[in-house]
């Protein structure tokens, strides 16, 4: 968490604000409920909604992922409906897809991406136009991808989508990092942030439903309660709520500079490694989506080498896909790298948590791991 947000959250624990915000029948519940409306209006207003009621608070990215997902086949599960995505979805939606694929009623196609990550926008298009049936379709597509350093066409996919009237949900997780987003003016269905990557704290996630009539249209995938207006029960996480939008603010103040500052330490992390021939990158960095180098060192195992690091943190995939064990990444798989290169690929990422000098330092400590092999 930034030094903002820390000392924001400490003080909104220690206000009190214990009050359920669905308890309106006492005053420490109307408390609560009144903090967070000014969030979700302030949520609104940064990430260009109208409407404040157009912002879904969730437990995370993940789970905002799999309501949208299987909320979509929940409404047309009577009339039959469609979902379109990308190759290199995040696994909360790409398996959400790969599921609701397997319901009654739901076509499901993968669109692939060729060996510099593009998604292949002419497959999607042939998608879109081959629906005799008229079934109601979603496109899963992701803005900025976690892995590899890989933005999506987006202004692109969007008006595919208005064209054929199929409803877009994308997983800006990445994307708001690199990019302000205004929802409607860029005329998304429905778009998911997780404020842990803009140094928020962990355990929430922002659903953005569009104001318009583009929006995704869901059923609520859990039931039992009618908080955020019946589409996510659950209490919410109040602190957790308040702190995440103040960091959604110093995120619009500083995405300028952390920007650069990504960019700094990727290209320093590279030009250290580049001192050894056997390190290659997967594909090339981007200034599209600054600070992510998906590569692998040439005969070497990504686990013994990700063993043998007593200070670099880097991961093999994603967190989520369990990368220290045994699983690895559908990314490699889907640029359509050999196996044995794929079991093998490693991710660095870099934000405020590292300065440049330790992209340097971390660099050198994989170099010199491989020249003492
Ligand atoms: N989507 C993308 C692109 C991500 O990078 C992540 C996090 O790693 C998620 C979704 C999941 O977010 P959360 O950690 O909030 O569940």
């Amino acid at each position: 968490m930034s030094a903002r947000v820390k000392q924001f959250l400490k003080e909104t624990i220690d206000e009190d604000l214990f009050g359920n915000s669905m308890a309106s029948h006492h005053v420490a519940g109307r408390l609560a409920f009144m903090k967070i409306e000014q969030a979700r209006a302030k949520a609104a207003e940064l990430l260009g909604l109208k409407d404040s009621k157009s912002v879904i608070f969730t437990g995370s990215a993940t789970e905002a992922n799999n309501l949208v997902i299987n909320g979509f086949w929940l409404r047309f599960r009577d009339r039959g409906c469609r979902v379109l995505y990308s190759a290199i979805e995040h696994k909360s939606a790409l398996e959400s897809c790969q599921r609701i694929a397997t319901f009654a009623g739901c076509q499901a196609h993968e669109i692939p991406i060729d060996s510099n990550g593009n998604v292949d926008l002419d497959v999607l298009k042939t998608h879109l136009k081959d629906n005799p049936k008229r079934l109601p379709t979603l496109v899963v597509m992701m803005h900025t991808n976690n892995e590899i350093p890989v933005r999506f066409p987006v202004e692109s996919i969007s008006e595919l989508c208005q064209e054929h009237r199929a409803y877009f949900h994308c997983d800006a997780v990445q994307g708001i990092v690199r990019e302000r987003i205004q929802v409607d003016k860029q005329s998304y269905g429905s778009l998911v942030i997780s404020p842990h990557k803009f140094y928020g704290p962990k355990g929430v996630g922002i659903l953005c439903l569009s104001d318009q009539s583009t929006c995704t249209p869901l059923a609520p995938f859990i039931i039992g309660g009618d908080q955020e207006f019946g589409m996510r029960p659950g209490t919410l996480n109040t602190h957790g709520i308040l702190a995440s939008i103040d960091a959604l603010k110093e995120l619009d103040e500083t995405r300028a500079n952390l920007v650069k500052h990504m960019t700094s330490c990727q290209n320093a992390f590279i030009s250290t490694l580049q001192a050894s021939p056997k390190f290659h990158r997967t594909i090339p960095t981007s200034h599209h989506a600054p600070g992510i180098v998906n590569f692998y060192l040439e005969n070497w195992d990504a686990l013994t080498l990700l063993s043998k690091l007593s200070k670099t943190c880097i991961n093999r995939g994603a967190s989520c896909t369990g990368a220290g064990g045994e699983k690895f990444s559908h990314v490699p798989r889907a640029l359509g790298l050999p196996l044995e290169i794929q079991a093998n690929v490693l991710r660095a990422s870099f934000g405020w948590g590292c300065s440049v000098e330790n992209a340097v330092e971390a660099a050198r400590e994989i170099l010199d791991i491989c020249r003492n092999k």
